[in-house]
């Protein structure tokens, strides 16, 4: 399978292939394909932040930061397929580039699209750069799939809000400087009118970040709790009570985050010949026919991109297929491994981790409900 390319978007390709065979190398972490959630002390996870940010600065001074961002503000001023291509290419190596998954993927695209020419100017320059760190405050504990319930209050107060409220399961907050945050702003009329998004400032006395202990061990979530911060007129993101259309916007970035990378096919494969057993050669051939059915639909998602065509709910799909399969290698692998299960760290933590792929960015159920209205057009529940 192949995506057919112009020779300028084929030059681009193999100029950022040519680039990253010289540079990924030295950034690469062979071992770390099995790696959800790692086990991460306070001080290596902030040594993962500070690897993720030089690699960004690499990028940036070669000209392959912000691919698809305006030039003005310090992109490569081309289209969503070159980006994506882009992305592909470096999906290849095991780069760290979780830690900036969200200001990259999420709060990157939205300043662009909705930011005031003040938070274009400061901070979408600074995050190409790799100098800023960014994490995404929408869920709470009484809202999550159901976004739109979120209760954290801006109350007007002068010339400004003051935010009260709690969010959690915010990635990397302990290493941000500023929270991108959905706050009510007025409780009047439907849930999801009266949200409004906003620029927090997370060294504001009046925010408290805990980390959350996962399973594995780390820490790379919060909860971030939030008791009389103020933000002004020119933290708002969008405009005054439209941050619904804003947090759509950039949730709609998720569809790109789409990789076939993410199943283990061949670490699995290298399993099951180790210790062969009735019935693992099927499981494994489900784990990589699902490898195949996430690359065909990333194809598809390249073609609509390189077409200017808007994605449709093809993204679900994938997400859906890609965890499945997460699932089936993962409960396969510690059949495989029986009792030694305990004392293979990898293994173990990849399958402890993988519930965790099936909530976050949507959970299974989200995901087929959206697959049962867009694609089958059945009625909402
Ligand atoms: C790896 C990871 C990273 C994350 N990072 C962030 C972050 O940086 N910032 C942030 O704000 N949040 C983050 N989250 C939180 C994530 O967005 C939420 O966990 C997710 O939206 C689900 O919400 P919830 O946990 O409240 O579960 P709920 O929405 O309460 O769901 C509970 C259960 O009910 C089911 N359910 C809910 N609604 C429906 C429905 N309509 N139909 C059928 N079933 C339904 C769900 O599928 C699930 O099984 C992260 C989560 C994970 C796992």
């Amino acid at each position: 399978m192949s995506l057919q390319l112009t020779p300028e978007q084929a030059g681009f390709r193999d100029a950022a292939r040519a680039w990253l065979a010289d540079h990924a190398p030295a950034y690469d972490e062979p071992d770390s394909h099995l790696t959800i959630f790692p086990a991460l002390t306070p001080d290596e996870e902030r040594k993962k932040v500070e690897a993720s940010q030089r690699w960004q600065r690499l990028k940036h001074d070669a000209g392959f930061a912000g691919i698809a961002v305006p030039a003005e503000l310090g992109g490569r001023g081309l289209g969503l397929l070159e980006n994506l291509l882009f992305n592909d290419e470096e999906s290849a190596y095991r780069l760290p580039l979780d830690a900036l998954s969200v200001t990259m993927g999420m709060v990157l695209p939205t300043l662009v699209r909705w930011g005031t020419p003040e938070q274009r100017d400061r901070h979408v320059p600074a995050i190409l750069a790799g100098q800023e760190v960014w994490c995404q405050l929408f869920s709470e504990p009484g809202a999550g799939s159901d976004l739109a319930a979120l209760s954290t209050a801006a109350v007007a107060d002068g010339d400004g809000w003051v935010v009260r409220g709690q969010k959690v399961w915010t990635s990397y907050a302990r290493d941000a400087r500023y929270g991108y945050l959905l706050a009510r702003t007025d409780r009047d009329g439907p849930k999801h009118a009266g949200i409004t998004a906003f620029r927090l400032d997370l060294t504001d006395p009046a925010v408290t970040i805990r980390p959350l202990r996962q399973a594995t061990g780390g820490a790379t979530f919060n909860e971030v709790f939030i008791d009389g911060a103020r933000v002004g007129a020119a933290d708002v993101i969008g405009e005054v009570g439209d941050g619904w259309r804003v947090a759509i916007s950039t949730l709609m970035n998720e569809r790109y985050a789409l990789d076939p990378k993410v199943i283990p096919v061949e670490a699995l494969t290298a399993l099951v010949r180790e210790r062969p057993r009735p019935g693992a050669a099927a499981r494994l051939g489900e784990v990589a026919a699902a490898h195949r059915v996430v690359s065909a639909i990333k194809l598809r998602l390249l073609s609509a991109a390189r077409d200017g065509l808007e994605p449709g709910p093809e993204g679900s799909a994938a997400k859906l297929v890609a965890t499945d399969a997460q699932q089936v290698a993962a409960d396969l692998a510690m059949e495989l491994l029986g009792p030694e299960a305990r004392t293979d760290n990898r293994w173990t933590a990849y399958a402890i981790g993988v519930p965790g792929l099936r909530i976050g960015g949507g959970t299974d159920e989200i995901m087929k409900n959206v697959i049962a209205q867009r694609v089958l057009g059945l009625p909402r529940s």
